[in-house]
């Protein structure tokens, strides 16, 4: 693996030296990729089997070692543990809903079921703040909340339908706060902001740090990773006997095993040798269509990334943000960013929204436009940051099921379970998800595993060439829309509501919920 990539790019009037790709700014901050773990010796009989590295996976099986202590519990990660969106994101600890409510609320919990993923969501929050205490990982997690700006009269009417809406669903001040131009410039100066929405569930972090440390508690806890270990298929065992009848720890059938008695047990195929297990769990979000089985199950969709300089104490003192509040805008291509520990501003938004054919980046490398198009939207909202080189620069790839919901799945009969399609709000969400597919992996009924997306299906996505025109002719209608509503295609008023109505549009083709 190539360890530095550097291009030499042009920001504003001043030419920078721009690291792009190395997986993500956040494993280079940390001193580059982390050890390598070895890979997976041969054939292995295990209780549960865990494919992916990430938070989902990793979390997964932190508190699977955690309840019950006597599985032997293995993760094999194609790369290195925190490789993917894991080691890659804006660092929003959100409890953001990943899906729409009313989807969610036509399982058996109704909007009652809904209110309780929320809640769960909200302590998660809290709850990844706890195990960071408690297992030393130092994340840089700060709870500032969560601030989304609008830019535009279109985007402050978005903002204030939105909270409407969710005042109706009965969230109060407690949980969403419409703050004024003034109070929301007074947390971060944001040039050209109007109002925004505050959520004070929310915090940020570094997300490398984060994935690393889940890592080493979850090996703490006897769990054992085997990277550089790509896993090809995931099946059911054929014999429908299971590895080894007991189980390599002898727990496997007495009750204390995964699922109890009668799971047949699954497979995980990989070219060191295959894993047998009474719970194979695939935890690939973005990269799951990869797996054969699941090519249209989720949409791997980018996400890009750029990183600052450490900023200056004056350009600090006139944008402000010292709550470290995770901050995005309304825009329907919308942007994301977080002040970093180290002084710098890191912003995502969508750029290339998709690969053909489902396919993925190299090592997080991105294309110039991309980062040219996040510089501005960078210079736009904070001009006392407009002299501020990129330094780095990156992408990578989150799960998007086709009707925008999140699932947790786990079939005992067969032992294959899996979760993800946090369409982007995945830091907290893997951690709910990890715990609750513990649970049902342990056999544990807990008020997490009756949650509405416990078993939720998604119908699967078009094939190509449909899945990738699709897609872009979403975002271009999205871009188009933003433009109009900026008033950067020479914005009249009839102009902005034709932005508005695309965006409207836009929203009902995709079913992006909001
Ligand atoms: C640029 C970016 C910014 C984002 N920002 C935010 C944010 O600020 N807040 C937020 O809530 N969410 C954000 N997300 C989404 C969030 O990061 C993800 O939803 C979350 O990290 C998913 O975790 P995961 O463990 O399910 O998947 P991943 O972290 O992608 O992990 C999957 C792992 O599986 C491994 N793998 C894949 N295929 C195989 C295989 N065949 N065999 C073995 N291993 C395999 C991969 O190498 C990878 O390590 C962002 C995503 C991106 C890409």
């Amino acid at each position: 693996m190539p360890t530095r990539t550097c291009l030499v790019v042009a920001l504003s009037d001043s030419v920078a030296l721009m690291r792009n790709g190395e997986v993500s700014y956040w494993w280079q901050a940390l001193g580059g990729f982390p050890p390598r773990r070895p890979s997976l010796p041969g054939s292995l009989d295990v209780d549960v089997c865990v494919v992916g590295g990430g938070y989902t996976g990793l979390w997964t099986a932190y508190y699977l070692a955690g309840l019950r202590p006597e599985l032997r519990i293995v993760v094999l990660e194609a790369a290195f543990a925190g490789y993917g969106a894991s080691g890659r994101n804006g660092g929003w600890v959100t409890a953001e809903l990943p899906g729409s409510r009313a989807r969610y609320a036509r399982a058996a919990g109704g909007a009652d079921g809904v209110r309780a993923l929320e809640s769960a969501l909200r302590a998660t929050v809290a709850e990844i703040g706890r195990v960071c205490a408690a297992e030393s990982i130092d994340c840089d997690f700060v709870k500032g909340g969560r601030l989304s700006v609008a830019t535009t009269p279109s985007q402050l009417a978005r903002l204030r339908e939105g909270l409407a809406g969710l005042r109706e669903w009965g969230d109060g001040d407690d949980v969403y706060q419409f703050l004024s131009r003034d109070e929301t410039r007074e947390r971060v100066n944001v040039a050209g902001a109007l109002g925004g929405l505050y959520a004070p569930a929310s915090a940020r972090v570094q997300p490398a740090a984060l994935a690393a440390g889940i890592a080493t508690a979850a090996e703490r806890r006897g769990v054992e990773i085997f990277e550089a270990t790509p896993v090809s298929l995931i099946e059911a065992n054929s014999s429908g006997t299971g590895p080894s009848g007991t189980g390599p720890s002898g727990t496997g059938p007495s009750g204390t095993g995964p699922s109890g008695t009668g799971a047949s047990g699954a497979v995980a195929r990989t070219g060191f040798g295959d894993v047998h297990a009474r719970a194979v769990l695939r935890c690939t979000e973005g990269y799951t269509a990869g797996l054969p089985g699941a090519r249209r199950a989720l949409l791997p969709m980018n996400s890009h990334m750029v990183v600052t300089e450490p900023l200056d104490a004056a350009a600090w003192r006139e944008i402000g943000w010292e709550g470290c509040e995770t901050l995005s805008d309304e825009a329907h291509a919308y942007m994301y960013a977080q002040r970093t520990a180290d002084g710098r501003i890191a912003l995502g938004g969508r750029g290339d929204p998709y690969r053909f054919g489902s396919a993925t980046d190299h090592l997080g490398q991105t294309d110039p436009g991309t980062v040219a198009a996040l510089g501005a939207v960078l210079r736009r909202l904070f001009p006392a940051a407009a002299d501020t080189s990129i330094a780095h620069a990156w992408c990578g790839v989150l799960g998007v099921p086709r009707d925008w919901c999140a699932t947790v799945t786990y079939h005992q009969a067969s032992g294959i379970g899996w979760a993800g399609g946090y369409t982007g709000h995945g830091v907290a969400a893997a951690n709910l998800a990890g715990r609750t597919l513990a649970d049902l992996v342990a056999g544990e009924k807990s008020e997490l595993t009756t949650l509405p997306w416990v078993g939720h299906r998604s119908r699967s996505w078009e094939p190509e060439p449909a899945r990738w025109a699709g897609v872009h002719s979403l975002y271009a209608l999205y871009r188009l829309a933003d433009r109009l509503e900026t008033g950067e295609a020479g914005a009249r008023p009839a102009r902005v509501r034709a932005g508005e109505a695309l965006g409207r549009v836009g929203d009902l083709i995709s079913g992006i919920p909001h």
